[in-house]
């Protein structure tokens, strides 16, 4: 099948390759000239796992094409998918004029003749796709063109992948979720998506509102587990219980499941963010008021910065000119996205204290440089962020900082000191080593 996709980025760029990878022809349109051109010379813009070799595979066999034209990207394409930014707008909404935009543009392109399926995979609230078709019929209708509506479907695709495991996530996803009332878009989408779903894995049919609500469901849903643990977290520290313990005796129960249940310096990203704002403002504009969000979201913003007063009365509120590492910037590991991530917001505080702060994050240093620039220095390794430091903070859980060679931190750092955002480690071992250890929701060791 030939498909285009518009919108290059994570979403974009990932689904286009897996579909290349079952052997349709797929052409990327993105508007960024810079990145078409590193695409098109063969070069991977984002960092996720499998992705390079996916990618070069089938670049090189001619299913992977990239361009900055739409009407080039289209003209082939039976499936048209759109994988465009929803930013939130200035009162949290989602953003829609990237795919409104580009749904006008569709407009003027589509021809008498040649049906084209029109799938909106970016995160966008209900009624959304009606808007969608709303704006094509817009053009078409000023075209002049006859049976307009004859000449394509649109349908809401929410796509469910995680960065750091999205190829993956991708080729063998949970479910698949398509919401459609046409039968003719359900059939091409069924055949899209069946080499992906070949293990049994549900494709779930629905209309687009109910497929369009899912995604912000689902999301919402992780993000208030999330911010739940983290109040449980907040208990335990007044308590004098371990989160760790309780984390496992809730999540053998199967109603609860033992995943999303870690307690940390809260989500970031670009989706859980930005998706728990927009339905929380979606629900405002429908008269509701969906407390639980409003709630999630407060939980979330102060635990970025839990650690932050453990910090300063350790340092006995005389934290200014203390040097600090940092261990993880990436908003989750595995990932170079920086987006909403919690150690740029702390970056921002302790900088504001007059603290120095040396990074180190294996993939998302050069994506923090290009925000921040030298308002901190980077180190080569994780061991070289340490050296003469007051204090490490660990803000993103890569794995390779799960096992690190304690006695060689002991031996780098002005003195033993860790504040832990990920809850990393053992507390009996920091305690055997020697180290002043705090974390979120357990006891301070040392
Ligand atoms: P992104 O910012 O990484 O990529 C968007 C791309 O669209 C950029 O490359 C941008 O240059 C391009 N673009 C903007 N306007 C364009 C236009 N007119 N024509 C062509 N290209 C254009 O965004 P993303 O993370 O891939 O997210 C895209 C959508 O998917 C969002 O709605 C997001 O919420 C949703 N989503 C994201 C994830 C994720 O993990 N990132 C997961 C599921 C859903």
């Amino acid at each position: 099948m030939n498909i285009a996709v518009i919108g290059t980025g994570y979403v974009g760029l990932v689904s286009g390759t897996c579909f290349a990878e079952t052997g349709n022809v797929v052409t990327c349109v993105d508007i960024d000239e810079q990145k078409v051109k590193k695409l098109s010379s063969g070069k991977v813009t984002i960092y996720e796992p499998g992705l390079e070799k996916f990618f070069m595979r089938n670049e090189k066999e001619g299913r992977l094409i990239f361009t900055t034209s739409l009407e080039n990207g289209i003209r082939d394409a039976r499936i048209i998918i759109l994988a465009l930014p929803t930013p939130p707008d200035g009162d949290g909404s989602a953003d829609l004029k990237y795919v409104l935009n580009v749904a006008l543009d569709i407009g003027k392109l589509l021809k008498k003749g040649d049906y084209k399926v029109i799938i909106n995979k970016s995160t966008v609230p209900v009624g959304t796709a009606e808007k969608v078709r709303t704006n094509i019929l817009k053009s078409l209708h000023e075209r002049g063109i006859e049976n307009a509506d004859a000449l394509f479907d649109v349908v809401s695709n929410p796509e469910f992948l995680r960065e750091g495991v999205a190829v993956e996530d991708f080729m063998k996803p949970n479910r698949v979720v398509i919401g459609t009332s046409s039968g003719k878009a359900k059939k091409l989408l069924g055949e899209l998506y069946a080499p992906f779903v070949r293990q049994g894995n549900p494709v779930i049919y629905m209309d687009e509102k109910s497929a369009e609500l899912t995604k912000y469901a689902a999301n919402a849903f992780l993000a208030t587990k999330i911010s739940f643990m983290n109040e449980i977290a907040q208990l335990c520290e007044r308590f004098g219980a371990d989160v760790d313990m309780i984390r496992k005796g809730m999540g053998s129960d199967d109603r609860i499941g033992k995943r999303f249940l870690f307690s940390g310096i809260g989500y970031g990203g670009s989706c859980f963010p930005k998706d728990v704002k927009a339905l929380s403002k979606s629900a405002q504009q429908a008269d509701y008021d969906f407390k639980i969000l409003e709630a999630v979201m407060g939980v979330n913003e102060n635990q970025k910065v839990h650690l932050l007063p453990k910090m300063i009365s350790y340092f006995k509120n005389n934290i200014s000119g203390k040097k600090i590492a940092l261990w993880g910037l990436a908003f989750k590991p595995n990932t170079d996205d920086i987006r909403e991530a919690p150690a740029l917001k702390i970056i921002d505080e302790l900088t504001a204290k007059g603290v120095t702060i040396i990074a180190y994050d294996p993939e998302a240093m050069e994506n923090v440089k290009n925000e921040i620039g030298d308002k901190i220095t980077y180190a080569q390794n994780q061991y070289d962020a340490l050296e003469d430091a007051d204090a490490l903070l660990i803000a993103t859980e890569w794995s390779e900082f799960r096992t690190p060679d304690f006695n060689k931190m002991k031996s780098l750092l002005k003195s033993p000191v860790i504040f832990d955002g990920r809850n990393l480690f053992e507390l009996y071992q920091m305690e055997e080593l020697g180290f002043h250890y705090e974390s979120v929701g357990r006891r301070v060791v040392g």
